[in-house]
């Protein structure tokens, strides 16, 4: 899958905060918790355009949208992806996606349809190691393009990935 928001990271401008203002520190590339670009947004250490918050997540406008609109919502608690996240957490954080995707649609930015997208690991594009979820505007002919190249999978092997996922589902919290 093309990916454009990778190409477009770099120096980070001053960004204004939710009831703030000032410069931004050096990005930081750390993926540890301490290092955590999230996890300094969330505790209110670095700046961020918020949008919404609550006792669990907080959701910022990102640095590099993919169109403007682009925003991001994160848990306050540190994960890394899905495999950490717990259920709980990561309902509401779907959940605040929900009603800010509809929110987007409703406001003046006008757009034409939303992708949600979330990038598990690196080989999935994630780019920084605290889980969010990306809710990105649409815009007929934004030029963000996603084509990857298909073929149709045999039954036999559809039902064998099936079985292999079924059996790998497991009850947690
Ligand atoms: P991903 O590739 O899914 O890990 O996406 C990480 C996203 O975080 C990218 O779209 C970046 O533009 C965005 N990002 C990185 N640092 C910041 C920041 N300080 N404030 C807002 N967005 C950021
Ligand atoms: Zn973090």
């Amino acid at each position: 899958m093309d990916c454009p928001r990778r190409r477009r990271r770099g120096p980070r401008p001053g960004v204004v905060a939710a009831g703030g203002t000032g410069t931004m520190a050096t990005m930081t590339e750390d993926t540890t918790p301490e290092g955590c670009i999230f996890c300094a947004i969330a505790t209110g250490q670095d700046q961020a355009s918020v949008v919404y918050e609550d006792d669990t997540v907080v959701a910022f406008m990102d640095l590099n949208p993919v169109t403007p609109g682009h925003l991001l919502v994160v848990p306050r608690k540190h994960a890394v992806g899905l495999e950490d996240l717990d259920a709980t957490t990561s309902a509401h954080v779907w959940s605040v996606g929900h009603e800010l995707a509809r929110a987007l649609r409703r406001s003046n930015r006008h757009c034409e349809g939303i992708n949600v997208l979330l990038c598990d690991g690196e080989a999935a594009f994630q780019t920084v190691f605290h889980f969010h979820l990306h809710v990105i505007p649409r815009y007929a002919g934004d030029g963000w393009t996603i084509k990857p190249s298909t073929k149709p999978r045999a039954r036999s092997l559809l039902d064998g990935d099936a079985a292999a996922i079924r059996a790998a589902i497991v009850e947690r919290d």
